[in-house]
């Protein structure tokens, strides 16, 4: 095959498991990517990379290629930034240091949103949210609206939200996190791409502009929350800012009624643009 002809198929580049806020095991989600005749996908827990071994073993079963990723939390300012970063060593000494330290502040967020609900009249244990937990991955707020839901406090994930655990609301805290040019580093450093998740979701145009100026090898173009117009418009600005683009369905399961998974396919030569800019970097060095 010569380098004009990309191998065709497509790729879900953006998938949580339960090592994060996602529903599924990474064998589920290995199994339903390859049942939808998926090539590649890539497991992209929030500030987690315990998924990425159990996937890439299951894989071998089918002919699915599993990309190491995480999608790290990270904080400018006012702005909650995610960074997404694939190909990345999840055996990497210092990611792997610093994700412990995160998860260590997650689950100190977590004790203190529990007191604040205990304050507001919503009694839960942190025990039964940490049960929620699968190989205690990164606790967050969707496993605290799961068990306020069970309790009966509130009706579904949204409301749980909207009432208390949504920025601003009464029972929410601030997460720890560093700022995107420490996080891009890191991914670097762990041998990976760092690239700009979801911009169009809650980014205003100026600050996207902002953030591109930074380190990042790319931005998530395709997302459910992208608007046909904003895929397009963020694919204009790879093109321009000689940016790799990328996309997924952001599945978290079917917490929120519908598996969106399969339904947000970036074409395989997504895949092989970041190899060959991989290629050029270690030739390089
Ligand atoms: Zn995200
Ligand atoms: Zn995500």
């Amino acid at each position: 095959m010569n380098d004009h002809q990309w191998e065709s198929g497509w790729a879900d580049l953006h998938l949580h498991s339960y090592c994060s806020d996602g529903v599924f095991s990474p064998s589920q989600i290995v199994d339903k990517a390859a049942a939808m005749g998926l090539k590649a996908v890539s497991i992209t827990d929030h500030d987690s990379v315990r998924g990425i071994q159990e996937a890439l073993i299951r894989a071998k079963l089918w002919n699915l290629e599993v990309i190491p990723g995480v999608e790290l939390s990270t904080r400018d300012g006012e702005l909650d930034v995610h960074i997404l970063g694939y190909f990345i060593d999840p055996k990497d000494r210092e990611l792997s240091s610093y994700l412990r330290r995160f998860q260590k502040e997650r689950l100190k967020r977590a004790k203190k949103i529990v007191a604040k609900l205990a304050e507001l009249g919503v009694n839960i244990e942190l025990e039964e949210v940490l049960q929620r937990t699968h190989n205690k991955g990164s606790i967050g707020r969707p496993h605290i609206a799961d068990t306020m839901i069970e309790r009966g406090y509130v009706q579904s994930y949204d409301e749980a939200f909207y009432k208390y655990l949504g920025n601003g609301k009464p029972a929410y805290v601030p997460k720890f996190k560093i700022s995107p040019t420490e996080a891009i580093d890191l991914i670097h450093r762990a041998g990976g791409i760092a690239v700009l998740a979801h911009p169009g979701m809650d980014l205003a145009p100026n600050d996207v502009l902002h953030l591109i100026t930074l380190d990042f090898d790319g931005i998530e173009i395709l997302h459910p929350k992208h608007s046909s117009e904003k895929v397009n418009f963020f694919y204009q600005l790879a093109l321009k800012h000689n940016l790799l683009a990328t996309g997924g369905s952001d599945c978290h399961g079917d917490r929120k009624g519908r598996t969106l998974m399969g339904y947000y396919n970036v074409p395989y030569r997504f895949v092989q643009h970041m190899k060959e800019r991989l290629k050029l970097w270690r030739g390089t060095e």
